[in-house]
């Protein structure tokens, strides 16, 4: 009988005949050179995509984890991929070390994290991938492989951001910064003024993003900025009741958009500002109870305050059951030849919709939006792009298909969907 298998919001489904959980890369080994094609590896299933997906081999690194060693004076530490990042903040924490910057959760694994480029806000701040040193990877043909910066910056910048596609990745050396402090600010203010402010606010801070609450016409500003003061307590989190509150009044008011308008707009004023210092592995995650799906698009930093204003007069015009707060974040350039930031600073537009309703229409409507501005479609969240697209916004696009050739030259990770993104003929 096959398994069955889907992603966090359960958009995403798989029969995979087989489900493995390896215990070691000599485990692993055997798998990637006997199980059933195709293999996908699996991180924390929070992907929105269909990269996990497939009828062949689903491998976990749940059992490959926790820290191989590390070094002091250089801030770099190596863990195994199969390692959570909560778990992973604690143990940097307790080296002193500290990720130089977190996204909105901590319950990826990092092998996954890096799959998909997953990155967090701040104009100076790099995705999580432009911290790897060393990269371990089983390939293709069960061969345990090894590359490192100092050494061999190529192949770094190609299994950075590979999608499970280029190798599994066992075990990563990162480089990290000196355990610190951040003072975490929030508060409100008109969506016009930020639009208008937005490279001024976003640059402001060490890092800054903001949420546009749909139909209220404010944001929610949120900046983090090193401390030395001592800790205070974090508020506890209202994001749920907020989230509770808004699907209630888009239920009872959907029709009645002006008064869904005022009511929103009231609440939103009313929220309290928040301002606290804290380690920083306290600061960044939140719990995201409400599961919802979700399309984020890397554009242009520039283009940013246009695509956001077109993306929320689409969304209050057509689209009265959309509740979700839409997330804009800063990212900065890299050199990886797959990471949507490649050689760009970016803004970045993340739209949700709730999972117990059909995601499509919305984002069918949204991103050609996104595409008109030159924006690149986050690895792991909604997009309808395929390799003919990808080579136009990526110009590393060949290079990186060459090495993905030579690193698994009998598409052992290829399933269809695999195919259709990189142009595989199967
Ligand atoms: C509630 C929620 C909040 C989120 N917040 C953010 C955010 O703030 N910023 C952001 O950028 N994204 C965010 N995401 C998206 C998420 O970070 C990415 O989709 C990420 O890839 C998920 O990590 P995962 O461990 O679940 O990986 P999975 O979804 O399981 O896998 C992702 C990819 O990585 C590959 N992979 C996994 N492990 C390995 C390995 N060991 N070797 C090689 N390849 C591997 C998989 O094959 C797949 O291609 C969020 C998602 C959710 C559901």
């Amino acid at each position: 009988m096959a398994n069955s298998w889907s992603n966090w919001s359960g958009f995403v489904k798989a029969a995979p005949k087989l489900v493995a959980t390896p215990a070691d890369a000599g485990e692993l080994v055997d798998l990637v050179r006997s199980a059933p094609g195709p293999l996908r590896v699996v991180g924390a299933g929070h992907s929105f995509t269909p990269l996990v997906q497939t009828d062949g081999t689903i491998v976990s690194l749940e059992k490959i984890e926790g820290l191989v060693g590390h070094e002091a004076a250089a801030n770099r530490a190596r863990v195994r991929a199969g390692t959570r990042l909560g778990a992973l903040t604690r143990i940097l924490q307790d080296i002193g070390q500290g990720l130089p910057n977190m996204g909105d959760i901590d319950r990826q694994a990092i092998g996954g994290a890096l799959g998909t480029a997953t990155h967090g806000s701040g104009t100076t701040l790099g995705a999580y991938h432009t911290q790897l040193e060393t990269v371990q990877l089983v390939d293709g043909r069960g061969t345990l492989r090894e590359f490192s910066r100092a050494s061999d910056r190529d192949m770094i910048h190609a299994t950075g951001v590979a999608l499970g596609a280029f190798g599994v990745l066992t075990e990563v050396a990162m480089n990290n910064i000196a355990a610190y402090r951040l003072r975490r600010r929030k508060w409100v203010l008109p969506v016009g003024d930020m639009l208008r402010d937005f490279e001024t606010m976003m640059a402001a801070h060490r890092s800054a993003e903001f949420y546009y609450i749909p139909f209220a016409g404010y944001v929610q500003f949120i900046a983090s900025d090193l401390s030395d003061k001592p800790t205070t307590a974090r508020p506890t989190e209202d994001d749920e009741e907020g989230l509770a509150t808004l699907r209630k009044l888009r239920t009872i008011l959907r029709w009645l958009p002006s008064l869904r308008r005022a009511l929103i707009k009231g609440a939103v004023k009313k929220v309290p500002s928040e301002d606290y210092v804290q380690d920083w592995l306290n600061v960044y995650a939140s719990d995201r109870r409400t599961k919802f799906n979700e399309m984020e698009y890397h554009l242009p930093y520039e283009e940013g305050p246009k695509a956001l204003a077109e993306i929320i007069a689409l969304t209050e015009k057509h689209f009265p059951e959309v509740y979700f707060p839409m997330e804009v974040r800063s990212v900065a350039p890299d050199e990886f030849w797959l990471s949507p930031f490649h050689k760009r600073l970016t803004c970045s537009i993340a739209i949700h919709h709730d999972a117990a309703n059909d995601p499509l229409p919305f984002m069918r409507a949204a991103e050609p939006i996104f595409r008109r501005y030159g924006g690149r479609p986050h690895w792991g969240k909604m997009h309808s792009l395929k390799a003919s697209d990808f080579r136009k916004l990526y110009p590393r696009w060949d290079d990186a298909m060459a090495v993905r050739r030579d690193i698994d030259p009998e598409n052992r990770f290829v399933s269809p969907y695999m195919a259709g993104l990189f142009g595989i003929q199967q």
